[in-house]
């Protein structure tokens, strides 16, 4: 089968043949990809960066947002049959450690992620655990369903708290903060402002229903904030952006009391705020955000799919076929796309 391999440390990757998956394990089940989506996490596996350097050991197939059918199952699975219609969460949770046994698998102690710790999804065929395994309602395209990981992401960083009738501010409007506010607007927030630099993402962003986006390198993204919410600032946050001037900025646009919902990941050291002003004296909660909330999240975005509250056809910008994921690379790689799709079968 044809898959997308990191054979080397260092820049790059390769489609090449491989053998198919074969026996799965009682608790296996073997997945005929239709359709993979590319994530950040992949573009800094082809970058080769500090991180990936640190974390990824070649050779492994990357990739980690799928979606596809059922083709072989282990015998001890149950719940699932071959021929159904799912998706995958990345994060393989152990399922038996303090985290996982008190309902918060998202935090696992013993996490493996696919793509980046075992063999991942940019392939025919997968071989993975069922209990990571979602099966998808008949009515969401593949389209879609391949983006139902990231989509978790959005939905997760903004249902932590009642968005009704709130006023946020989103930074970053990369794939998952274009997601984000739609998600917020569904659920209840008046007043939905993002903070993007660049222009392809400033256009996607409005696109995706932003009621104002500001670029912080031409404006005060502080002041024009207040000035939209009556000199108050928004009562909610999402960090989207990874970047540590948004952050702050971010903070700094919250009113005291208000929440701060951190998805975003920093490279570098560690990032310094103010943490007296912006989070002690003005009384903030802050959450820290990873992955998703397992199954929660995915019961929320098959729904919101399902129903078309979410339209994922102003996210998925690009779908190619899976020989040319090179293109698809190169568009995420200077961010002229929203989430890029690649048709396997
Ligand atoms: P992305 O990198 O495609 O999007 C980030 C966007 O932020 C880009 O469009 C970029 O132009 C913009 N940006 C950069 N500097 C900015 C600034 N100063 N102000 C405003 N915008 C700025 O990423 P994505 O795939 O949409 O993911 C969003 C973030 O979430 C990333 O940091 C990613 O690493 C992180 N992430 C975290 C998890 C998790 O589980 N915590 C999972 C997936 C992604
Ligand atoms: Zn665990």
């Amino acid at each position: 089968m044809k898959a997308i391999f990191k054979e080397h440390e260092g820049e790059g990757m390769e489609m090449k043949e491989v053998p198919e998956p074969t026996n799965p394990g009682p608790d296996e089940v073997i997945v005929k990809v239709k359709r993979v989506s590319i994530c950040g996490t992949d573009v800094h596996i082809y970058n080769w960066d500090e991180w990936a350097a640190s974390r990824i050991k070649p050779p492994i197939i990357v990739g980690h947002e799928f979606a596809g059918e059922i083709v072989e199952k282990g015998e001890a699975v149950q719940g699932l049959e071959v021929g159904d219609y799912v998706a995958a969460e990345s994060h393989i949770y152990c399922g038996h450690c303090y985290q996982c046994r008190t309902g918060r698998a998202h935090v696992c102690q013993n996490l493996k992620i696919l793509g980046v710790d075992v063999d991942g999804a940019f392939a025919e065929y997968i071989k993975i655990p069922a209990r990571i395994l979602w099966r998808v309602s008949p009515e969401i395209d593949p389209n879609y369903a391949s983006v139902m990981e990231p989509f978790g992401n959005a939905i997760h960083t903004v249902t932590v708290e009642d968005l009704t009738g709130r006023t946020v501010l989103i930074t970053g409007a990369g794939p998952i903060g274009i997601m984000a506010i739609q998600v917020a607007k569904v659920e209840g927030a008046s007043l939905v402002i993002v903070s993007e630099v660049k222009d392809y993402r400033i256009e996607l962003a409005k696109r995706n229903g932003a009621d104002v986006v500001i670029n912080p390198m031409e404006k005060d993204l502080i002041k024009e904030v207040k000035k939209l919410t009556s000199g108050e600032g928004v009562d909610a946050f999402f960090e989207m952006s990874g970047n540590a001037d948004a952050f702050r900025q971010g903070l700094e646009s919250l009113t005291p009391g208000g929440m701060a919902s951190v998805l975003g990941v920093f490279h570098g050291d560690s990032v310094c705020f103010d943490i007296n002003n912006l989070l002690t004296f003005k009384g903030i909660r802050m959450y820290g955000i990873t992955g998703r909330r397992i199954f929660e999240t995915w019961r929320i975005a098959d729904q919101l799919l399902k129903s078309k509250r979410v339209d994922m056809s102003k996210v998925v910008t690009h779908v190619l076929p899976f020989e040319e994921w090179r293109k698809g690379m190169d568009l995420m790689r200077k961010g002229q796309s929203g989430k890029v799709v690649l048709e396997v079968s």
